[in-house]
């Protein structure tokens, strides 16, 4: 997988506003929010997208889940946010590494757009 913006992120080669961070995985704040809360969760092994990942990324896929659940609740938004993963350009992906959206802070509507 080439370089992308995340990887950059990950080497501190480009600034971002992290807020969480492990052996596993980081979590920085969507330059371009989409809700008062909108954090990007990320794993530092370079996975372009959900559909590339393997069987042995299972229990990684799983840190990523709840990490995105602790960091709801450490931002105040424990029981209700909304976890997003655009799959592909068709789906909205515009950067190829695996990432999940975590969204809060205001009601999201159904079926999403
Ligand atoms: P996606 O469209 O699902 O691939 O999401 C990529 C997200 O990355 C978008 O919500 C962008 O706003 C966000 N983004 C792009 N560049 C940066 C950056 N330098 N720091 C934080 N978020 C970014």
């Amino acid at each position: 997988m080439s370089d992308t913006l995340f990887s950059k992120i990950i080497n501190r080669d480009i600034p971002a506003d992290i807020v969480y961070e492990d052996e596993l995985c980081l979590a920085f704040r969507d330059v371009n929010p989409q809700a008062p809360v909108h954090i990007l969760v990320i794993p530092k092994k370079p996975i372009a997208m959900l559909s590339d990942v393997a069987e042995e990324d299972q229990s990684l896929l799983g840190h990523l889940l709840t990490t995105a659940s602790k960091i709801a609740k450490q931002e105040g938004f424990g029981g209700a946010f909304r976890l997003v993963v655009n799959n592909g350009e068709d789906a909205g992906q515009s950067v190829f590494h695996l990432h999940i959206h975590l969204l809060a802070g205001r009601s999201f509507g159904w079926p999403p757009g």
